[in-house]
């Protein structure tokens, strides 16, 4: 049900240069934190649309490593969510929680390394000595046992370029940060198992919300440190619900509702810059085909937020902030 496999014009290929047509591997990676909301909608349809526009392959992938904000039954509502609104994915869908193994391998190899050290500092102690993490443990030797584990910072990057949003510079107490691969709970860092798996999966085009900005910067540095070909990052505007905050739960962001599925959709695609006014379809597989056809990097606005105002199900409007 997907569009043609015919080459796309030289103005909708990649819109990264260098990337060939047909390596392109792009990925959704939700959280089964709770049902997918509209703004979670907008990172899966943009991701969609680059992967598909591009003739890529479109993964999805449950981080679900976080178990503690896990909520029972969420993923799969979460893939039922996606099969209603036409967003297809290519091969099984991987799950962090089942991948332990692999984490482990990794940063046993970073420890042989010695590029991992102990940290027992608590959150109140990093804030009373100015808030971000300055390195402090790392020549005390503390044990490893039930103390969350810091990657010593060897590639800080202080910007880097983004698809979307251009040069990103990168504050440096943020990009010097032995930031945390195991947190003292014994739980991996989302920063790892994000590289790892991005790396393992062949991710070539990581396309999602613009509040993962700065910690690309950090997924940046550890593709170095581990020796991995880093993907092309492209950060979409964030769904907001007030400036600062992102459309979740706790502002009470309903979800996308499976049975009526084409209000939701059609707001996604005006968000991501879509101009549907003189256009009108009756089901989501023809909406996405004809989307995939329109799309192109230059419709995307570069926004770092969006406000979205919601009445109901089917009624959206959208502030640029
Ligand atoms: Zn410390």
């Amino acid at each position: 049900m997907h569009r043609s496999q015919d080459r796309l014009p030289e103005h909708k290929q990649s819109h990264a240069l260098g990337s060939s047509l047909t390596t392109y591997r792009g990925r959704f990676a939700p959280s089964p934190s709770g049902p997918l909301h509209f703004g979670s909608l907008v990172a899966a349809l943009a991701s969609y649309l680059d992967a598909k526009a591009n003739q890529g392959q479109w993964l999805v992938r449950m981080e679900d490593i976080d178990t503690p904000r896990v909520i029972s039954g969420a993923a799969d509502a979460i893939l039922t969510t996606l099969d209603s609104y036409g967003l297809h994915w290519d091969g099984e869908v991987v799950y962090q929680s089942q991948r332990h193994n692999l984490y482990q391998d990794i940063l046993a190899s970073l420890i042989g390394k010695q590029h991992v050290y102990a940290c027992t500092c608590t959150r109140k102690q990093i804030k009373a000595r100015g808030g971000s993490y300055d390195n402090h443990c790392r020549v005390a030797n503390h044990q490893f046992d039930s103390n969350a584990l810091r990657l010593k910072q060897n590639y800080p990057i202080f910007e880097f370029q983004d698809d979307l949003q251009g040069q990103v510079h990168i504050p440096k107490d943020i990009a010097c940060e032995d930031y945390i691969v195991k947190r003292r709970d014994g739980l991996f860092a989302y920063q790892l198992v994000v590289v790892v798996d991005d790396h393992q999966q062949g991710i070539t085009h990581v396309v999602r919300g613009a509040d993962l900005l700065e910690p690309t910067a950090r997924q940046l540095s550890l593709f170095k440190q581990l020796n991995y070909t880093a993907p092309h990052f492209m950060h979409v505007p964030l769904a907001v619900a007030t400036a600062g905050f992102k459309l979740s739960k706790q502002n009470h962001a309903p979800a996308i509702d499976n049975n009526k599925p084409l209000p939701a959709l059609v707001a996604a695609l005006k968000f991501l810059g879509f101009n549907l006014s003189h256009v009108h379809f009756d089901n989501v597989g023809t909406l996405l085909e004809w989307a995939v056809s329109q799309y192109h990097i230059s419709l995307l606005p570069n926004n770092k937020e969006i406000q979205v105002i919601q009445q109901d199900s089917e009624h959206y409007e959208f502030t640029p902030l």
